[in-house]
């Protein structure tokens, strides 16, 4: 089979012939349609410290994805051939405490696609059963291959009720643009986002934002007055990774008000002034990947239900011009991109 594989411990990705996945008993083997590109695969393309740190070569990248089932495993049972599926990326081991808990996000032994195993960048993939998600009819191909950033959007949106709140949504990047529409669906009274790429704010403002802005032009007080906001943001979800954003959240909330924190920073990070959380009695929440499944139930049944995140997704490359898909990460201007490795001529 086709594969996106991270050949050596170097920059770059290669699509070479390996040999297909074989599923084990509790397995499912999925023919891969559409796959995403995350910004954990640029991180794994361009070998940087993380990547270094943490991928073992040879391995097929990737985790974002949806396809059909094409064989099961001896001891699995309801899943049918061809039916439609993505998968959710962390392979837990339903042992430790937190699995048993029910907070398998938090598994002490989580596996990731595509990270510490082979991945979906592939015409094949073996996932166990457990983590195969079957895609509701409604859902088309293209969204059902974001469902895992998706998941990550809808497990920080819905952390903390938004009914009639004012929100403050710092980094439009797929994540924000997508929290945005999910802030408006759920029924938030004020949405505002930010981000410095005006590409992304754009298409925050076509999610639903009220204001989608630059804060290095417009400060945030300002667009606040305009919207009638007296007391600050009661719910501030952030999703840039940015220290400057964090620290205008902060500075923005209303007393009591509740953060959740989804952007991982970078290494150069402003420390944060913890009186400015204790004396303003705020909430600051982490938030790690996706609650299995009740994220994913709550995510389909919401587009199920009229939420729409398709402006997301903005271009579409076939495998073959993988390199074109990276580029176009890397250049910003961009929300979702997608890689079609289907072979049939009606794509
Ligand atoms: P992304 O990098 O595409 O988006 C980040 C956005 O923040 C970009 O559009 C960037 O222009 C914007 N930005 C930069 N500086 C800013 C500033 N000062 N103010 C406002 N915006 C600013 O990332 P994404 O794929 O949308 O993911 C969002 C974040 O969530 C990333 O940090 C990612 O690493 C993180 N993430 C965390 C988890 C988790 O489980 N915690 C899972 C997935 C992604
Ligand atoms: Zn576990």
């Amino acid at each position: 089979m086709r594969a996106l594989v991270k050949t050596g411990a170097e920059p770059g990705l290669s699509l070479q012939d390996v040999a297909d996945p074989v599923p084990g008993p509790n397995d499912v083997l999925i023919e891969v349609s559409k796959t995403a590109v995350c910004g954990t695969d640029l991180h794994i393309e361009r070998w940087d410290e993380w990547a270094a740190n943490t991928i073992s070569p040879p391995m097929v990248v990737g985790h974002e994805f949806m396809g059909t089932v094409a064989g099961t495993g001896s001891e699995v049972s309801g899943f049918s051939s061809g039916q439609r599926v993505s998968a959710e990326g962390h392979i837990t081991c339903g042992q430790c405490r937190n699995c048993r808990a029910g907070r398998r996000r938090f598994c002490a032994n989580t596996v990731g696609i595509g990270v510490n195993q082979d991945g979906a960048f592939a015409d094949l993939i073996v996932v166990p059963a457990t983590n195969v998600f079957p895609v509701p009819d409604e859902i088309d191909d293209d969204i059902a291959t974001i469902l895992d950033p998706l998941g990550n959007a809808t497990h920080t949106t819905l952390e903390y009720d938004l009914v009639g709140e004012d929100v403050l949504i710092t980094g439009a990047g797929p994540i924000g643009m997508m929290s945005t529409a999910i802030a408006r669906h759920v029924g938030a009274r004020n949405i505002v986002v930010t981000d410095i790429n005006p590409y992304r704010l754009a298409i925050a403002s076509r999610l639903g934002a009220d204001r989608a802005i630059d804060p290095r032009q417009t400060p945030l007080s300002e667009v606040m007055a305009e919207l009638n906001m007296t007391e600050g943001f009661d719910v501030g979800l952030e999703m840039s990774g940015a220290t400057a954003a964090l620290h205008e959240m902060i500075g923005s909330m209303i007393t009591g008000g509740k953060i959740a924190l989804l952007g991982i920073p970078s290494t150069d990070q402003a420390p944060i002034d913890w009186n400015d959380i204790i004396f303003k009695g705020l909430t600051v929440k982490g938030i790690y990947g996706r609650k299995m499944f009740e994220t994913w139930y709550k995510m389909t049944t919401m587009l199920q239900t009229g939420l729409d995140v398709s402006p997301v997704i903005t271009h579409h490359y076939r495998v073959d011009e993988y390199q074109g898909a990276f580029e176009s990460l890397k250049a910003g201007d961009c929300g979702k991109i997608i890689i079609d490795w289907r072979t049939d001529p009606d794509m």
